[in-house]
């Protein structure tokens, strides 16, 4: 029996009917998942399949029909304090950065840690957060001076202000175009590592997904699969070892080897890597 605080994320059986009276939408149907700290997790799965209002009942933004949801092992039905559970334990990212448009980027940062710490100190750890997604030059730009991508990473810095162990992130590259997407998800992977923050990312998008370590599949409200990601080395590798270079490479043509001036040593090396990369997939 694994303990209920080895788990960051464990929600057993939700169930989340919208409506009533014959015109119930059944947004998840029986839900259970479990996330361990320090994850970096996607949920995909087409619009309309739950993903949204799963991320809402794991951030105590709504709660189940049916079901339960514990975070750190709290049970969030019986929190004692649901405005300091929001603002210390998950921050959010929304699809629409949601910045207060009149407030600079360090003060959008500064509003989640507002009666939390006195002033010089939520300066300090704006400065300190806004340097950590690169915008220390850009700290008191207005959302409406920033570019999209820009704007997305203060709504990154925002919802670590308070160093939370858990962030949720619902269609973050959404509004964004492919090279800020991918930039969005390098930072999401960076902070995972160098702060330990734990992300669930819902996303459309398999390329946001492949950047993730483990991939919760959605439909009808249900999880349907879960597929786990291997090293973007052995991502690409698997790629790889399916093209047409990786099946001649693969299929021993020596000729080969003398076109790509490659040693035999060189040579075996790939074979085996592109041999090790067959996921089974
Ligand atoms: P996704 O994020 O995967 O696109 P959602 O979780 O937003 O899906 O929605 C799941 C289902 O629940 C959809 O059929 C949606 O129309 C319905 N739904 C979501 N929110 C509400 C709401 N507040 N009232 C009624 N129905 C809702
Ligand atoms: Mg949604």
């Amino acid at each position: 029996m694994v303990e209920e605080s080895t788990w960051l994320i464990e929600a057993r059986n939700l169930t989340r009917v919208y409506g009533g009276d014959g015109a119930e939408i059944r947004a998840l149907d029986g839900v259970s998942m479990k996330v361990a700290p320090g994850e970096l997790v996607s949920v995909m799965g087409p619009s309309g399949s739950g993903k949204s209002t799963l991320l809402n009942l794991i951030g105590a933004l709504d709660q189940p029909t049916d079901g339960e949801v514990f975070v750190r092992g709290q049970n969030l039905a019986h929190l004692a304090n649901v405005d300091s559970f929001r603002a210390h334990t998950v921050g959010f990212i929304f699809q629409l950065h949601n910045l207060l448009p009149t407030l600079t980027a360090r003060e959008n940062v500064e509003v989640p840690m507002v009666g939390y710490r006195i002033s010089r100190d939520r300066r300090r750890r704006a400065e300190e957060i806004l340097s950590l997604v690169s915008l220390a030059d850009r700290m008191d730009h207005l959302p409406n001076q920033l570019s999209g991508g820009q704007r997305q990473r203060v709504a990154v810095a925002r919802a670590l202000a308070n160093n939370p162990p858990l962030v949720l992130a619902d269609e973050p590259t959404g509004n964004l175009d492919t090279t800020a997407g991918r930039d969005l998800m390098r930072l999401l992977k960076s902070l995972n590592e160098s702060q330990g923050t734990t992300f669930v990312v819902v996303t459309h998008d398999p390329a946001v997904a492949r950047r993730t370590n483990r991939v919760l599949v959605m439909a009808d409200g249900k999880i349907v699969r879960e597929d786990l990601i291997g090293s973007p080395l052995e991502e690409d590798l698997k790629m790889w070892r399916h093209s047409e270079l990786g099946e001649i490479l693969l299929s021993g043509d020596d000729n080969l080897q003398e076109r790509l001036e490659l040693s035999p040593d060189q040579m075996t090396v790939l074979r085996r890597l592109l041999e090790s990369a067959d996921g089974g997939d």
